[in-house]
């Protein structure tokens, strides 16, 4: 790269460029998978609108590979590259809460703790994951799945608005009035059509939500498990129960838990508190080992595991969307779930049932809205030496769970797998989404992702 073009490139920005050469570069490309270990040739930190549009015509015109970090916890790693440019969000946040509308603005970069700060003393919430450090764009690009699915759908489901920095460096809002087709690739298809630089959202009424976990001894995996597929999807909307796999690590769990597996679900009711009691009742009559529900305030719900899941740990992701629940997938759970290698290794499976469901297949790129679940299985380690121990068990499980699966999986959660992995997960919406790809980044620019290839 000609010093003379950088140096007129860096003059342009307000935020800064980090090259391999500078002392916060190992610093600044790390993202939360630690397995993933990229060398960009260089890191934007965008501060503003303006510098993602020079970066981005940067990128475009010296022909770079551009990746684009939101909040930087893709499994896969899709928020930088090896070689070519980073544009990074982090510098981009604001949250504007407009408590008569009940809508938030958020900026491209923040994460989801932030955006639960700024909503909670006003009693509301946007829909999002389980995570408070997962980053709003990421997730909200491909789709959103969390603890307030089940009421008030996908994170996509309430998007309203979006403002996006395009392949040819030009800024558009998209709405359902304005570049309707990007607002409609947008809402499930990644970061394939553009930057987002600011989301709007609709906001609930959430504040203090009845919650937590209920765990049952690993033996009793597959009882628990008709049980619940039963339960959940015939369960007011009001409730969300994700089930798992999983060991007990440690602390603020009672000692006599400790590293051993369990099947759990982790509870999220955010309907009347007066009637919480007689929900759970069903649920505590199955007599869980331990069982920790109760009020809480909505974001120490949506942060229990951040303490356990911290940045810098070892990762390695498989997904898959499911049908069903029946005995020969349950016997795999059983198997594999008794075989966890690591403490913090384990299965979610996350119920897409009430207002998740009632979207129509092809409403959003989301093509799975008839699915059961959205599963994932996740090897996990602070020792990089573990890597192909957790490795290992997370695709011997999901070879088990895959002949039993519905197709693709959620893009999400999924690591760089390929493009019929891509394919399968759009399904009968891959071809529109193909379309739209073509006429906003005919040149692919923005490929470091699950990537829609132009049609
Ligand atoms: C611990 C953990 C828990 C999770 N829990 C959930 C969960 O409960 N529910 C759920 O649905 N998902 C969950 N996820 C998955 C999460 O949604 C994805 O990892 C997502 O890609 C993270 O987004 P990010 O912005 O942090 O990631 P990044 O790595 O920064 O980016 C991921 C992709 O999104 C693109 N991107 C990010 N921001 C923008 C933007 N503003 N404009 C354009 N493109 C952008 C990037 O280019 C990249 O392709 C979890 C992940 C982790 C690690």
């Amino acid at each position: 790269m000609d010093a003379s073009a950088l140096e007129a490139f860096a003059s342009q920005l307000r935020g800064t460029v980090v090259l391999p050469q500078d002392t916060n570069y190992d610093d600044t490309r790390k993202v939360y998978n630690a397995m993933i270990d990229k060398h960009p040739g260089m890191i934007v930190n965008c501060v503003d609108v303006a510098d993602v549009i020079y970066s981005v015509n940067f990128g475009r015109d010296n022909g770079l590979l551009v990746a684009v970090r939101g909040g930087g916890h893709n499994g896969g790693g899709l928020g930088i590259c090896d070689d070519g440019l980073v544009i990074d969000l982090s510098g981009l946040k604001f949250v504007q809460v407009d408590v008569a509308e009940k809508t938030v603005r958020v900026g491209g970069g923040n994460v989801w703790g932030e955006v639960d700060h700024a909503t909670h003393p006003f009693g509301l919430a946007v829909p999002a994951g389980i995570i408070s450090s997962t980053g709003v764009g990421g997730l909200t690009l491909g789709g959103g799945v969390g603890h307030l699915s089940r009421k008030y759908g996908l994170t996509i489901d309430n998007l309203l608005e979006a403002d996006m920095v395009l392949a040819d460096g030009s800024f558009v809002t998209v709405s359902a009035s304005q570049n309707t087709d990007l607002f409609w690739a947008i809402r499930g298809g990644g970061g394939n059509f553009g930057i987002v630089t600011s989301f709007k959202f609709q906001a609930h009424d959430v504040k203090t939500v009845f919650g937590g976990p209920t765990l049952w001894p690993i033996e009793q995996t597959e009882e628990v498990m008709e049980w619940y597929h039963e339960f959940i999807h015939n369960a007011p909307d009001e409730l969300n129960g994700f089930i798992a796999t999983m060991i007990i690590p440690g602390a603020p769990f009672p000692e006599h838990l400790h590293n051993k597996q369990f099947c759990g679900i982790i509870w999220c009711y955010v309907g009347d508190l007066d009637k919480a009691e007689e929900v759970f009742k069903p649920i505590l009559a199955r007599e869980p080992l331990f069982e920790h529900v109760g009020p809480m305030p909505y974001p120490s719900v949506q942060s229990m595991f951040d303490g356990l899941l911290t940045p810098g740990l070892q990762w390695y992701w498989r997904a898959d969307f499911f049908n069903e629940l029946g005995p020969e997938v349950r016997a795999q759970h059983l198997k594999f779930g008794s075989q966890i290698p690591t403490p913090l290794s384990q299965m979610h499976m996350y119920p897409i049932s009430g207002a998740a469901s009632r979207v129509g297949k092809d409403e959003t790129p989301w093509a799975y809205r008839d699915a059961k679940y959205a599963g994932v299985i996740v090897g996990v380690d602070p020792d990089p030496a573990n890597a192909d121990k957790i490795t290992k068990w997370c695709k011997d499980y999901w070879n088990g769970l895959h002949p039993h699966a519905s197709g693709g999986a959620y893009s999400n959660f999924m690591m760089d797998e390929g493009q019929e992995r891509v394919k399968a997960s759009y399904k009968h919406n891959y071809e529109r989404l193909t379309k739209i790809k073509s006429k906003y980044d005919p040149d692919n620019l923005f490929r470091v992702n699950q990537n829609i290839v132009p049609g």
